[in-house]
């Protein structure tokens, strides 16, 4: 089987009867705040955007409160929608996996997490999207907040 016919499901599945299916959040982030940035450089963000945005893309959700479960769930952070207009909906993320407890170091690279909620926004709603992050731990807020147009 290559790697790229993987379910999301068969991911789930762990093997590990001491250790479990949970690692420190710190290795997450070396692996995407460090080691995608080294290899990928300026393009890591936008990389990052497109995979989250094809695994929201992919997500079976059929509500916007179906997704902000899911995002929950798997504890990429807390989010709550601020606002909803025709053509405009702003969430804010709490505890976000990427960025909650960072230094301001006056960036935002939250690009996995605005990717797929954008993904996700997209396949409810039937309309294409793109987010914009406004605010970021690691840009000094104590909340994640993604501006997302839709079109
Ligand atoms: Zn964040």
């Amino acid at each position: 089987m290559a790697i790229e016919r993987l379910s999301f499901e068969d991911i789930g599945k762990v093997n590990r009867a001491t250790l479990g299916p949970d690692i420190p959040l710190s290795v997450f982030r070396l692996v995407r705040l460090i080691g995608m940035n080294k290899i990928l450089g300026e393009s890591a963000g936008p990389t990052l955007y497109m995979v989250g945005k094809d695994i929201g893309n992919g997500l079976d959700l059929t509500t916007v409160d179906d997704l902000a479960g899911l995002v929950q769930t798997l504890r990429i952070g807390i989010p709550k929608v601020l606002k909803s207009s025709d053509d405009t909906i702003v969430i804010r993320v709490l505890e976000c996996m990427t960025c909650s407890g960072l230094p301001n170091i006056g960036e935002m690279f939250c690009n996995f997490e605005g990717g797929l909620i954008t993904g996700a926004l997209e396949k409810i709603l039937k309309r294409p999207a793109k987010a914009v992050q406004t605010k970021s731990q690691s840009s000094g807020f104590d909340c994640c907040e993604f501006e997302i147009s839709l079109f």
